[in-house]
Protein backbone atom coordinates (compact mmCIF):
# COMPACT_ATOMS: atom_id res chain seq x y z
CA UNK A 1 0.00 0.00 0.00
CA UNK A 2 1.14 3.38 -0.99
CA UNK A 3 0.79 6.67 1.35
CA UNK A 4 -0.48 8.87 0.13
CA UNK A 5 -1.61 10.81 3.32
CA UNK A 6 -0.34 14.17 4.63
CA UNK A 7 1.48 14.15 8.14
CA UNK A 8 -0.50 17.52 9.83
CA UNK A 9 0.31 18.28 13.63
CA UNK A 10 1.49 14.68 14.27
CA UNK A 11 -1.47 12.89 12.05
CA UNK A 12 -1.76 11.17 8.84
CA UNK A 13 -4.71 13.18 7.03
CA UNK A 14 -6.06 12.53 3.58
CA UNK A 15 -5.43 15.48 1.74
CA UNK A 16 -8.98 17.54 1.21
CA UNK A 17 -7.75 19.30 -2.08
CA UNK A 18 -7.48 18.35 -5.38
CA UNK A 19 -5.75 14.91 -6.24
CA UNK A 20 -2.58 14.55 -7.90
CA UNK A 21 -1.79 11.71 -9.71
CA UNK A 22 2.12 10.57 -9.92
CA UNK A 23 3.44 9.37 -12.44
CA UNK A 24 6.13 5.78 -13.02
CA UNK A 25 8.83 7.26 -15.71
CA UNK A 26 9.69 4.26 -16.77
CA UNK A 27 6.23 3.10 -17.53
CA UNK A 28 4.26 6.24 -17.68
CA UNK A 29 1.55 4.79 -15.66
CA UNK A 30 0.08 6.52 -12.87
CA UNK A 31 1.27 4.79 -9.65
CA UNK A 32 -1.37 6.37 -7.11
CA UNK A 33 -3.19 9.84 -6.47
CA UNK A 34 -2.33 12.30 -3.34
CA UNK A 35 -4.73 14.06 -2.35
CA UNK A 36 -3.29 17.56 -1.98
CA UNK A 37 -3.86 20.25 1.45
CA UNK A 38 -6.81 22.47 1.55
CA UNK A 39 -5.84 26.00 2.25
CA UNK A 40 -7.05 25.00 5.97
CA UNK A 41 -5.25 22.02 6.09
CA UNK A 42 -1.85 24.34 4.96
CA UNK A 43 -2.95 26.11 7.94
CA UNK A 44 -3.27 23.41 10.52
CA UNK A 45 0.06 22.36 9.75
CA UNK A 46 1.99 25.50 10.00
CA UNK A 47 -0.12 26.08 13.41
CA UNK A 48 1.15 23.33 14.71
CA UNK A 49 4.50 23.82 13.61
CA UNK A 50 4.52 27.06 14.89
CA UNK A 51 3.22 25.73 18.60
CA UNK A 52 5.58 22.49 18.46
CA UNK A 53 8.27 24.88 17.61
CA UNK A 54 8.63 26.47 21.52
CA UNK A 55 8.82 23.17 23.19
CA UNK A 56 11.00 21.48 21.14
CA UNK A 57 13.51 24.65 20.60
CA UNK A 58 13.53 24.33 24.58
CA UNK A 59 13.87 20.24 24.68
CA UNK A 60 17.46 19.44 25.73
CA UNK A 61 19.69 19.09 22.92
CA UNK A 62 21.15 15.30 23.85
CA UNK A 63 17.56 14.15 23.96
CA UNK A 64 17.08 15.88 20.28
CA UNK A 65 20.25 14.02 19.46
CA UNK A 66 18.83 10.66 20.56
CA UNK A 67 15.36 11.54 18.72
CA UNK A 68 17.88 11.91 16.04
CA UNK A 69 19.80 9.13 15.71
CA UNK A 70 16.44 7.30 16.27
CA UNK A 71 15.07 8.96 13.04
CA UNK A 72 18.29 7.28 11.16
CA UNK A 73 17.97 3.56 12.41
CA UNK A 74 14.24 3.88 11.24
CA UNK A 75 15.34 5.08 7.96
CA UNK A 76 18.10 2.53 7.67
CA UNK A 77 15.55 -0.26 8.63
CA UNK A 78 13.26 0.94 5.98
CA UNK A 79 15.68 0.92 3.44
CA UNK A 80 14.82 -1.40 0.36
CA UNK A 81 10.73 0.20 0.82
CA UNK A 82 11.94 3.32 0.57
CA UNK A 83 14.50 3.06 -2.36
CA UNK A 84 11.95 1.19 -4.63
CA UNK A 85 9.22 3.69 -3.55
CA UNK A 86 11.79 6.38 -5.32
CA UNK A 87 13.05 4.26 -7.95
CA UNK A 88 8.83 3.59 -8.63
CA UNK A 89 8.28 7.59 -9.01
CA UNK A 90 11.58 8.98 -9.84
CA UNK A 91 13.15 7.00 -11.84
CA UNK A 92 16.79 6.67 -10.67
CA UNK A 93 18.15 2.89 -10.33
CA UNK A 94 17.13 1.30 -7.38
CA UNK A 95 20.82 0.89 -5.92
CA UNK A 96 21.23 4.52 -6.27
CA UNK A 97 18.19 4.73 -4.06
CA UNK A 98 19.25 2.70 -1.66
CA UNK A 99 22.72 4.72 -1.84
CA UNK A 100 20.31 7.57 -1.12
CA UNK A 101 18.43 6.56 2.05
CA UNK A 102 21.87 5.44 3.67
CA UNK A 103 23.01 8.99 2.86
CA UNK A 104 19.97 10.40 4.63
CA UNK A 105 19.81 8.36 7.59
CA UNK A 106 23.52 9.22 8.49
CA UNK A 107 22.74 13.25 7.57
CA UNK A 108 20.71 12.74 10.79
CA UNK A 109 23.58 10.56 12.84
CA UNK A 110 25.71 13.36 11.94
CA UNK A 111 23.09 16.31 12.58
CA UNK A 112 21.96 14.32 16.15
CA UNK A 113 25.97 14.72 17.42
CA UNK A 114 26.88 18.11 15.99
CA UNK A 115 23.67 19.64 17.01
CA UNK A 116 24.80 18.79 21.13
CA UNK A 117 28.35 19.74 20.91
CA UNK A 118 27.82 23.56 21.56
CA UNK A 119 25.48 26.23 21.32
CA UNK A 120 27.35 29.07 21.15
CA UNK A 121 30.63 30.84 22.35
CA UNK A 122 32.41 32.30 24.84
CA UNK A 123 33.74 35.89 23.71
CA UNK A 124 36.39 38.33 25.79
CA UNK A 125 34.12 40.36 27.89
CA UNK A 126 35.05 44.48 27.88
CA UNK A 127 35.83 43.94 31.78
CA UNK A 128 36.94 41.82 34.13
CA UNK A 129 33.31 41.38 36.18
CA UNK A 130 31.50 40.74 32.91
CA UNK A 131 30.74 37.86 31.18
CA UNK A 132 30.05 38.15 27.11
CA UNK A 133 28.07 34.93 25.56
CA UNK A 134 27.49 34.18 21.54
CA UNK A 135 24.14 32.21 21.77
CA UNK A 136 22.67 30.10 19.20
CA UNK A 137 18.71 30.10 18.94
CA UNK A 138 16.58 28.24 17.07
CA UNK A 139 14.28 30.64 14.23
CA UNK A 140 11.47 28.93 15.17
CA UNK A 141 9.65 26.74 12.19
CA UNK A 142 11.23 26.59 8.69
CA UNK A 143 10.18 25.55 5.78
CA UNK A 144 11.77 22.85 3.44
CA UNK A 145 10.94 23.02 0.08
CA UNK A 146 12.78 20.05 -1.71
CA UNK A 147 13.00 18.89 -5.90
CA UNK A 148 12.63 15.72 -7.34
CA UNK A 149 16.09 14.50 -7.92
CA UNK A 150 16.76 13.37 -4.69
CA UNK A 151 13.91 13.52 -2.51
CA UNK A 152 14.87 11.97 0.60
CA UNK A 153 18.32 13.58 1.02
CA UNK A 154 17.54 17.25 0.06
CA UNK A 155 15.03 16.84 2.78
CA UNK A 156 17.43 15.18 5.31
CA UNK A 157 19.80 17.58 4.57
CA UNK A 158 17.26 20.79 5.65
CA UNK A 159 15.38 18.60 7.90
CA UNK A 160 18.22 17.12 10.42
CA UNK A 161 19.84 20.24 10.69
CA UNK A 162 16.55 22.54 11.29
CA UNK A 163 15.74 19.52 14.45
CA UNK A 164 19.05 19.65 16.15
CA UNK A 165 19.36 23.21 16.13
CA UNK A 166 15.55 22.99 18.17
CA UNK A 167 13.28 24.00 15.34
CA UNK A 168 9.99 22.88 14.03
CA UNK A 169 9.85 22.27 9.55
CA UNK A 170 7.08 22.08 7.35
CA UNK A 171 8.47 19.67 4.35
CA UNK A 172 7.01 20.25 0.74
CA UNK A 173 8.31 17.51 -1.51
CA UNK A 174 8.21 18.06 -5.61
CA UNK A 175 5.00 17.61 -7.06
CA UNK A 176 6.71 14.91 -9.33
CA UNK A 177 7.91 12.58 -6.19
CA UNK A 178 5.44 13.50 -3.32
CA UNK A 179 5.50 9.87 -2.25
CA UNK A 180 8.80 8.57 -0.67
CA UNK A 181 8.58 12.12 1.52
CA UNK A 182 4.78 11.21 2.44
CA UNK A 183 6.22 7.50 3.57
CA UNK A 184 8.82 9.19 6.10
CA UNK A 185 5.75 9.48 7.95
CA UNK A 186 6.59 6.24 10.75
CA UNK A 187 10.58 7.93 11.09
CA UNK A 188 9.21 10.86 13.01
CA UNK A 189 6.10 9.01 14.96
CA UNK A 190 8.70 9.41 18.18
CA UNK A 191 9.03 13.09 18.00
CA UNK A 192 6.34 15.12 20.11
CA UNK A 193 3.11 16.12 17.23
CA UNK A 194 3.37 18.93 14.78
CA UNK A 195 7.97 19.48 15.08
CA UNK A 196 7.45 17.35 11.72
CA UNK A 197 4.86 18.41 8.93
CA UNK A 198 4.50 17.11 5.33
CA UNK A 199 2.31 18.29 2.73
CA UNK A 200 2.39 17.56 -0.99
CA UNK A 201 1.67 19.83 -3.95
CA UNK A 202 3.13 22.28 -6.57
CA UNK A 203 4.71 25.76 -6.68
CA UNK A 204 1.30 27.18 -5.16
CA UNK A 205 1.60 25.23 -2.04
CA UNK A 206 5.22 25.82 -1.48
CA UNK A 207 4.10 29.68 -2.13
CA UNK A 208 1.84 29.54 0.85
CA UNK A 209 4.57 28.28 3.41
CA UNK A 210 7.17 30.60 2.01
CA UNK A 211 4.54 33.46 2.57
CA UNK A 212 3.81 33.08 6.30
CA UNK A 213 4.44 34.56 9.04
CA UNK A 214 4.76 31.49 10.80
CA UNK A 215 7.74 30.58 8.96
CA UNK A 216 10.89 31.75 10.35
CA UNK A 217 12.93 30.55 7.84
CA UNK A 218 12.90 28.70 4.57
CA UNK A 219 15.37 25.78 3.35
CA UNK A 220 15.21 25.58 -0.09
CA UNK A 221 16.25 23.54 -3.62
CA UNK A 222 15.51 23.53 -7.04
CA UNK A 223 15.96 25.79 -9.73
CA UNK A 224 17.27 29.15 -9.96
CA UNK A 225 14.15 30.80 -11.72
CA UNK A 226 12.33 29.71 -8.34
CA UNK A 227 14.39 30.34 -6.06
CA UNK A 228 14.72 33.67 -6.94
CA UNK A 229 11.02 33.84 -6.31
CA UNK A 230 11.56 32.17 -2.98
CA UNK A 231 14.65 34.81 -2.06
CA UNK A 232 12.50 37.57 -3.43
CA UNK A 233 9.03 36.45 -0.91
CA UNK A 234 10.88 36.06 1.93
CA UNK A 235 12.84 39.42 1.60
CA UNK A 236 9.76 41.14 1.47
CA UNK A 237 8.97 39.74 5.45
CA UNK A 238 13.05 39.28 5.96
CA UNK A 239 12.11 35.94 6.43
CA UNK A 240 15.82 33.87 6.85
CA UNK A 241 16.33 31.88 3.63
CA UNK A 242 18.75 29.32 2.24
CA UNK A 243 19.28 28.90 -1.38
CA UNK A 244 20.88 25.67 -3.58
CA UNK A 245 19.85 25.62 -6.79
CA UNK A 246 21.22 24.91 -10.32
CA UNK A 247 24.77 24.67 -11.63
CA UNK A 248 26.56 23.83 -14.92
CA UNK A 249 29.16 22.43 -13.58
CA UNK A 250 32.90 22.24 -15.62
CA UNK A 251 34.98 19.20 -15.47
CA UNK A 252 38.57 19.52 -16.65
CA UNK A 253 41.33 17.13 -17.35
CA UNK A 254 44.64 18.11 -17.56
CA UNK A 255 47.36 16.41 -19.53
CA UNK A 256 49.60 15.30 -16.79
CA UNK A 257 48.03 12.42 -15.72
CA UNK A 258 48.75 9.77 -18.58
CA UNK A 259 47.46 7.58 -20.58
CA UNK A 260 45.90 5.30 -17.23
CA UNK A 261 44.78 8.20 -15.56
CA UNK A 262 42.66 9.78 -18.95
CA UNK A 263 41.03 6.62 -18.75
CA UNK A 264 40.16 6.72 -15.33
CA UNK A 265 39.12 10.02 -16.16
CA UNK A 266 36.78 9.51 -18.71
CA UNK A 267 35.08 6.97 -16.42
CA UNK A 268 34.97 9.01 -13.93
CA UNK A 269 33.42 11.51 -16.55
CA UNK A 270 30.88 9.18 -17.88
CA UNK A 271 29.67 8.56 -14.18
CA UNK A 272 29.62 12.73 -13.24
CA UNK A 273 27.97 13.67 -16.46
CA UNK A 274 25.38 10.14 -16.28
CA UNK A 275 24.64 10.02 -12.89
CA UNK A 276 20.62 9.70 -11.92
CA UNK A 277 20.61 10.48 -15.90
CA UNK A 278 22.14 13.61 -15.33
CA UNK A 279 19.59 15.29 -13.18
CA UNK A 280 22.29 15.78 -10.58
CA UNK A 281 22.35 19.41 -9.17
CA UNK A 282 26.33 18.72 -9.64
CA UNK A 283 26.43 16.58 -12.82
CA UNK A 284 29.49 17.30 -14.50
CA UNK A 285 28.11 19.63 -17.72
CA UNK A 286 30.96 20.85 -19.45
CA UNK A 287 34.13 18.79 -19.88
CA UNK A 288 37.33 21.11 -20.76
CA UNK A 289 40.42 18.74 -21.63
CA UNK A 290 43.83 19.56 -22.79
CA UNK A 291 44.41 19.56 -26.34
CA UNK A 292 47.32 16.41 -26.11
CA UNK A 293 44.99 14.11 -24.66
CA UNK A 294 41.40 15.05 -26.08
CA UNK A 295 41.14 12.39 -28.90
CA UNK A 296 42.47 9.84 -26.28
CA UNK A 297 40.06 11.15 -23.77
CA UNK A 298 36.77 11.40 -26.52
CA UNK A 299 37.72 8.12 -27.88
CA UNK A 300 37.61 6.46 -24.10
CA UNK A 301 34.68 8.50 -23.47
CA UNK A 302 32.47 7.38 -26.00
CA UNK A 303 33.63 3.89 -25.17
CA UNK A 304 32.80 4.04 -21.53
CA UNK A 305 29.04 5.69 -22.95
CA UNK A 306 28.86 2.89 -25.30
CA UNK A 307 28.70 0.03 -22.66
CA UNK A 308 26.53 1.55 -20.19
CA UNK A 309 23.27 -0.24 -19.50
CA UNK A 310 19.93 2.16 -20.38
CA UNK A 311 16.56 0.59 -18.90
CA UNK A 312 14.49 -0.37 -16.13
CA UNK A 313 15.77 1.19 -12.77
CA UNK A 314 14.34 -1.52 -11.28
CA UNK A 315 16.79 -4.12 -12.39
CA UNK A 316 20.11 -4.26 -10.94
CA UNK A 317 21.83 -4.66 -14.46
CA UNK A 318 20.99 -1.02 -15.12
CA UNK A 319 23.13 1.96 -15.22
CA UNK A 320 20.77 4.04 -16.39
CA UNK A 321 17.27 4.68 -15.88
CA UNK A 322 14.47 7.31 -17.18
CA UNK A 323 14.29 10.69 -16.93
CA UNK A 324 11.91 11.95 -14.64
CA UNK A 325 9.55 13.66 -17.18
CA UNK A 326 8.44 13.96 -20.34
CA UNK A 327 9.02 17.71 -19.57
CA UNK A 328 12.61 17.52 -18.42
CA UNK A 329 13.34 15.13 -21.22
CA UNK A 330 11.95 17.71 -24.18
CA UNK A 331 14.32 20.21 -22.61
CA UNK A 332 17.18 18.33 -22.77
CA UNK A 333 16.48 17.49 -26.94
CA UNK A 334 16.18 20.78 -27.00
CA UNK A 335 19.37 21.79 -26.15
CA UNK A 336 20.99 18.71 -27.98
CA UNK A 337 19.13 19.62 -31.32
CA UNK A 338 19.68 23.11 -30.59
CA UNK A 339 23.90 22.63 -30.57
CA UNK A 340 23.77 20.13 -33.58
CA UNK A 341 21.77 23.17 -35.62
CA UNK A 342 24.69 25.33 -34.60
CA UNK A 343 27.37 22.65 -35.79
CA UNK A 344 27.73 20.87 -33.09
CA UNK A 345 28.60 16.66 -33.50
CA UNK A 346 26.51 13.97 -31.41
CA UNK A 347 29.35 11.25 -31.08
CA UNK A 348 26.93 8.98 -29.48
CA UNK A 349 23.51 8.84 -27.70
CA UNK A 350 20.63 11.26 -27.86
CA UNK A 351 17.85 9.10 -28.78
CA UNK A 352 15.41 7.12 -26.91
CA UNK A 353 17.15 3.86 -26.22
CA UNK A 354 15.18 1.98 -28.26
CA UNK A 355 12.38 1.84 -25.27
CA UNK A 356 8.99 2.49 -26.77
CA UNK A 357 7.60 3.76 -22.82
CA UNK A 358 9.08 6.18 -20.47
CA UNK A 359 11.32 8.92 -20.86
CA UNK A 360 14.26 7.54 -21.26
CA UNK A 361 17.32 9.25 -23.30
CA UNK A 362 20.23 7.27 -24.14
CA UNK A 363 23.31 9.21 -22.78
CA UNK A 364 24.78 10.94 -25.37
CA UNK A 365 28.61 12.47 -26.09
CA UNK A 366 28.61 15.94 -28.12
CA UNK A 367 31.78 17.91 -29.40
CA UNK A 368 32.55 21.25 -31.13
CA UNK A 369 29.11 22.86 -29.62
CA UNK A 370 29.44 26.71 -29.92
CA UNK A 371 30.32 28.21 -26.35
CA UNK A 372 27.42 30.20 -26.59
CA UNK A 373 24.95 27.44 -27.24
CA UNK A 374 22.87 26.98 -24.02
CA UNK A 375 24.27 23.32 -23.99
CA UNK A 376 27.47 25.02 -22.85
CA UNK A 377 26.22 28.02 -20.85
CA UNK A 378 22.74 26.91 -19.25
CA UNK A 379 21.95 23.59 -16.99
CA UNK A 380 21.22 21.33 -18.60
CA UNK A 381 19.70 18.58 -16.22
CA UNK A 382 20.21 15.42 -18.69
CA UNK A 383 22.25 12.70 -19.70
CA UNK A 384 24.60 14.90 -21.91
CA UNK A 385 28.29 15.27 -22.03
CA UNK A 386 29.75 18.35 -24.47
CA UNK A 387 33.75 17.69 -24.55
CA UNK A 388 35.52 20.95 -25.74
CA UNK A 389 39.02 20.94 -26.47
CA UNK A 390 41.47 23.36 -24.23
CA UNK A 391 45.20 25.05 -25.01
CA UNK A 392 45.62 25.67 -21.66
CA UNK A 393 44.93 25.59 -17.95
CA UNK A 394 44.54 29.40 -18.06
CA UNK A 395 41.70 28.67 -20.66
CA UNK A 396 40.08 25.74 -19.34
CA UNK A 397 39.48 28.28 -15.56
CA UNK A 398 38.47 31.08 -17.37
CA UNK A 399 35.82 28.45 -19.82
CA UNK A 400 35.07 26.79 -16.22
CA UNK A 401 33.97 30.41 -14.98
CA UNK A 402 32.70 31.85 -17.63
CA UNK A 403 29.03 31.12 -16.56
CA UNK A 404 25.96 32.68 -14.09
CA UNK A 405 26.70 29.38 -12.52
CA UNK A 406 29.34 28.55 -9.25
CA UNK A 407 27.99 25.30 -7.83
CA UNK A 408 30.46 22.56 -8.13
CA UNK A 409 33.78 22.19 -10.48
CA UNK A 410 36.09 18.55 -10.87
CA UNK A 411 39.46 18.47 -11.75
CA UNK A 412 41.76 15.38 -12.88
CA UNK A 413 45.39 16.53 -12.60
CA UNK A 414 48.35 14.97 -10.17
CA UNK A 415 49.89 17.75 -10.49
CA UNK A 416 49.83 19.71 -6.69
CA UNK A 417 50.70 23.18 -8.29
CA UNK A 418 48.09 22.86 -11.06
CA UNK A 419 45.22 21.54 -7.77
CA UNK A 420 46.25 24.63 -5.99
CA UNK A 421 45.80 26.97 -8.37
CA UNK A 422 42.01 25.19 -9.99
CA UNK A 423 41.62 25.32 -5.75
CA UNK A 424 42.21 29.23 -5.99
CA UNK A 425 40.87 30.14 -8.92
CA UNK A 426 37.55 28.26 -9.58
CA UNK A 427 34.67 30.37 -8.49
CA UNK A 428 32.77 26.95 -7.23
CA UNK A 429 31.05 25.98 -3.68
CA UNK A 430 32.85 22.61 -3.92
CA UNK A 431 35.86 21.36 -5.91
CA UNK A 432 36.78 18.10 -6.45
CA UNK A 433 40.06 16.41 -6.87
CA UNK A 434 40.31 12.88 -9.03
CA UNK A 435 37.40 12.13 -7.60
CA UNK A 436 33.75 13.63 -8.77
CA UNK A 437 30.84 14.27 -7.00
CA UNK A 438 31.59 12.42 -3.44
CA UNK A 439 29.53 14.26 -0.80
CA UNK A 440 30.90 14.69 3.21
CA UNK A 441 28.20 15.43 5.36
CA UNK A 442 30.70 17.35 6.96
CA UNK A 443 32.07 19.64 4.32
CA UNK A 444 29.25 22.50 3.52
CA UNK A 445 27.77 22.32 0.23
CA UNK A 446 26.65 25.04 -1.55
CA UNK A 447 27.04 27.93 -4.84
CA UNK A 448 28.49 30.32 -5.56
CA UNK A 449 27.05 33.18 -7.85
CA UNK A 450 23.51 32.51 -9.17
CA UNK A 451 23.37 28.71 -7.67
CA UNK A 452 23.09 29.66 -4.06
CA UNK A 453 23.06 31.13 -1.21
CA UNK A 454 24.28 29.84 2.23
CA UNK A 455 25.44 25.98 2.77
CA UNK A 456 24.10 23.14 3.74
CA UNK A 457 25.79 20.41 5.50
CA UNK A 458 28.65 20.94 7.48
CA UNK A 459 28.81 23.27 10.82
CA UNK A 460 27.59 26.34 8.47
CA UNK A 461 24.24 23.63 7.52
CA UNK A 462 23.53 23.76 11.04
CA UNK A 463 24.25 27.96 11.56
CA UNK A 464 21.66 27.72 9.07
CA UNK A 465 18.69 27.20 11.14
CA UNK A 466 19.97 29.18 14.26
CA UNK A 467 19.61 32.67 15.13
CA UNK A 468 22.49 34.64 16.89
CA UNK A 469 22.10 36.91 20.11
CA UNK A 470 24.89 38.40 22.19
CA UNK A 471 24.41 38.32 25.92
CA UNK A 472 26.66 40.57 27.51
CA UNK A 473 26.56 40.41 31.61
CA UNK A 474 28.25 42.77 33.79
CA UNK A 475 28.14 40.81 37.52
CA UNK A 476 28.47 43.93 39.52
CA UNK A 477 25.71 46.53 40.32
CA UNK A 478 27.74 49.96 40.04
CA UNK A 479 27.14 53.14 37.67
CA UNK A 480 29.45 53.60 35.17
CA UNK A 481 31.83 56.61 34.81
CA UNK A 482 30.88 57.53 30.83
CA UNK A 483 27.17 57.70 31.73
CA UNK A 484 25.86 61.42 32.45
CA UNK A 485 26.29 63.74 33.60
CA UNK A 486 29.66 64.43 31.18
CA UNK A 487 30.96 67.80 33.08
CA UNK A 488 31.94 66.60 36.01
P1 LIG B 1 11.82 23.64 -9.23
O1 LIG B 1 12.45 24.95 -8.97
O2 LIG B 1 10.84 23.54 -10.37
O3 LIG B 1 11.02 23.11 -7.94
C1 LIG B 1 11.67 22.92 -6.71
C2 LIG B 1 10.62 22.92 -5.61
O4 LIG B 1 10.05 24.22 -5.48
C3 LIG B 1 9.43 21.98 -5.88
O5 LIG B 1 9.05 21.39 -4.66
C4 LIG B 1 8.37 22.93 -6.38
O6 LIG B 1 7.04 22.47 -6.19
C5 LIG B 1 8.64 24.14 -5.51
N1 LIG B 1 8.12 25.41 -6.05
C6 LIG B 1 7.83 25.73 -7.33
N2 LIG B 1 7.42 27.02 -7.41
C7 LIG B 1 7.46 27.52 -6.14
C8 LIG B 1 7.17 28.79 -5.57
N3 LIG B 1 6.76 29.81 -6.33
N4 LIG B 1 7.33 28.96 -4.24
C9 LIG B 1 7.78 27.93 -3.47
N5 LIG B 1 8.07 26.70 -3.95
C10 LIG B 1 7.91 26.50 -5.28
O7 LIG B 1 13.00 22.60 -9.42
P2 LIG B 1 12.91 21.07 -9.85
O8 LIG B 1 12.62 20.97 -11.31
O9 LIG B 1 12.01 20.34 -8.91
O10 LIG B 1 14.41 20.58 -9.55
C11 LIG B 1 15.45 20.71 -10.46
C12 LIG B 1 16.34 21.88 -10.08
O11 LIG B 1 16.83 21.72 -8.76
C13 LIG B 1 17.56 21.98 -10.96
O12 LIG B 1 17.76 23.32 -11.34
C14 LIG B 1 18.69 21.52 -10.05
O13 LIG B 1 19.95 22.04 -10.37
C15 LIG B 1 18.22 22.00 -8.73
N6 LIG B 1 18.89 21.26 -7.66
C16 LIG B 1 19.82 21.91 -6.90
C17 LIG B 1 20.50 21.22 -5.90
C18 LIG B 1 21.52 21.91 -5.02
O14 LIG B 1 21.82 21.37 -3.95
N7 LIG B 1 22.06 23.05 -5.40
C19 LIG B 1 20.21 19.87 -5.67
C20 LIG B 1 19.27 19.25 -6.48
C21 LIG B 1 18.61 19.95 -7.46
Amino acid sequence: MIETRLLIGGERAGGDGEPLAVENPATEETIAEVGLPSAEQIDAALEAAHRAARDWGRTPALERGEMLHEIASRLRARTDELAELMTLEGGKPLVENSDEVGWTAAAFDYYAEIGRDSAGRVIPPIEATQLSLVVKEPLGVVGCIVPWNYPLLLLAWKVAPALAAGNAVVCKPSELTPLSALALAPCFEHLPAGVVGILAGAGDVGEAIVGDGRVDGVAFTGSVETGKRVAARCAERVARVNLEMGGKDPFIVCSDIGADGVRVAASGGAWAAFLNAGQVCTSAERFYVMDDVYDDYVGAFVEQTGSLVVGDPRDGATDIGPMVSATQREKVVGQVEAAVGAGAELLTGGGDAGRDRGHYFAPAVVTGAPPETDLLREETFGPVAPIVPVGSLEEAIELANSTRFGLGANVYTADLATMVRCMREIKAGTVWFNDPLTDNDAGPFGGFKQSGLGRELGREGLEAFQETKHVHIETEIAPKDWWYPYGS
